[in-house]
């Protein structure tokens, strides 16, 4: 993310989507951080600005909360962690994991911010969103005043997810859980072998996560068991060409810039060269799962259906992507995670347990004209899926409204703590359908 104190402008991470503010904040403190919210007409806080939808500025004020960082308490006989809501998330996890706990479901990134990653719903697979493992959340309301909800206070469920548009989270509480370490083996597999068999997966398997790569009829099965102890038996580690992927990937898809019909076929190189042998790692969830480092910028979108739907909506996808007349070609990889039924009103897993699809492009600067997103929207809305809120989406609320059984309950909550509509932007307006 870029905020050009100069020009008042601020920029995303991929540098695709740009907003002007005319004040901006960046607090150290909580009092500092009240004392923004009460001065400005209309407010956005934003962390590292890695989402791909249109939600994260603005408004007249940018509060940029990356100064707003650490762990602020550690219980240890409830073992919950108090963190400040602009500390990177790898702080937290290390936090957690330097006391012998962990946090049982970790999203693939790390350098977000834990109020960012908070405020969209940003889950890991097998398990659920960050936001269920909260016991308490602390939020500031448009006169700055402080509120703390915990489990069981009316709203908080509302305030798992929030979008931002209850309050600026101040702190969040996580109840955290003995570590476990995982042994994982990863290997390529048939599409058709991995879609019939991941129902039986999540009753055998502690993690499980399935790099599908698109137009090469294989999916990268993940999958992870808890562990008393390291295994004595060397594992397989990666080939050593694995170091080359980012650079190869970089050079196959730059040539598809330029004629995207190349797509399946780089895919299918980057399959035989990267994702064909198996592997295995040990560790922690954090150690041995979440990547560490990128070294590209990508633009997202990730929908979720119900887990029974999912079969019927991955043939639908690749059918449509294996159609050359929709030209919608996509990059790799599309990742399915599976979430568990969760309580925050606007989650994906509210209501039923979920598969979430990401899908993904390299080239962030075309994201519009790339139809892979289209073709996976149209998709997952046929079978009423939901949305990530971080990620690319056309949808607006006269759909949004439908998928959500909480939904009128979540924009009263709003209206109750925001009447002013003080944490509000157009977009974000047309997102939740509020007059403007
Ligand atoms: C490479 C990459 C990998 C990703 N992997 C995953 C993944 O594995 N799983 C997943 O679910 N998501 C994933 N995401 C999405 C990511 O977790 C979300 O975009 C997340 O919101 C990013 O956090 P941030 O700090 O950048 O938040 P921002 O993008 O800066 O903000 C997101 C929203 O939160 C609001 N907000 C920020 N701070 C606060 C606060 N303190 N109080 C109230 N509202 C606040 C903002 O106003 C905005 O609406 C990934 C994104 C990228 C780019």
């Amino acid at each position: 993310v870029t905020v050009d104190l100069k020009h008042n402008q601020w920029t995303s991470w991929n540098g695709i989507r740009s907003h002007r503010f005319e004040r901006y904040a960046a607090p150290t403190t909580e009092d500092e951080l009240a004392e923004a919210i009460a001065r400005a007409t209309t407010l956005r806080p934003v962390g590292t600005g890695k989402s791909s939808a249109d939600i994260c500025a603005g408004a007249s004020t940018l509060l940029d909360m990356r100064s707003f960082v650490g762990i602020e308490s550690v219980d240890p006989t409830s073992m919950s962690v108090t963190v400040r809501a602009g500390t990177p998330l790898v702080d937290l996890i290390r936090a957690v994991e330097d006391r012998g706990w962990e946090i049982p479901c970790l999203p693939d990134i790390d350098n977000v911010t834990v109020g960012g990653a908070l405020a969209t719903g940003t889950h890991g697979t097998s398990g659920s969103p960050l936001s269920a493992y909260l016991s308490g959340v602390r939020l500031l309301g448009p006169d700055g005043s402080a509120r703390s909800v915990g489990v069981g206070d009316p709203g908080m469920d509302a305030a798992r997810l929030s979008l931002g548009v209850l309050g600026v989270i101040s702190t969040a509480t996580f109840s955290c859980r003995p570590q476990r370490r995982f042994l994982i083996s990863e290997k390529p597999m048939r599409d058709e072998q991995w879609i019939e068999r991941y129902p039986e997966w999540l009753g055998t398997h502690d993690f499980v996560r399935i790099l599908w790569i698109p137009h090469s009829g294989y999916g990268y099965v993940i999958l992870g068991d808890a562990v008393e102890e390291a295994p004595t038996r060397t594992l397989r580690s990666e080939p050593p060409r694995l170091r080359h992927r980012r650079s190869v990937s970089r050079l196959l898809y730059g040539a598809t810039s330029r004629i995207p019909a190349l797509v399946p076929a780089a895919n299918t190189i980057l399959k035989r060269l990267f994702f064909s042998s198996p592997v295995e790692r040990f560790g922690t969830l954090y150690g041995a799962t979440v990547t560490k480092s990128r070294g590209s910028t990508l633009e997202l979108a990730e929908w979720t259906c119900a887990q029974d739907s999912y079969p019927e909506v991955f043939r639908e996808i690749k059918a449509g992507l294996s159609n050359p007349r929709n030209r919608a070609w996509a990059h790799i990889p599309m990742d399915v995670r599976f979430v568990d039924e969760e309580p925050a009103w606007l989650g994906s897993g509210y209501g039923h347990p979920a598969v979430t699809m990401g899908c993904v492009t390299r080239h962030p600067a075309t994201a519009d004209s790339y139809r892979a997103f289209d073709l996976v929207e149209s998709v997952f809305l046929g079978a009423s899926g939901r949305p990530h809120w971080a990620k690319r989406f056309r949808a607006r609320a006269e759909t949004l409204s439908a998928l959500w059984p909480r939904w009128r309950d979540f924009l009263e909550e709003r209206t109750l703590r925001d009447p002013q509509g003080k944490f509000l932007t157009p977009q974000l307006r047309k997102l939740l359908g509020i007059a403007g």
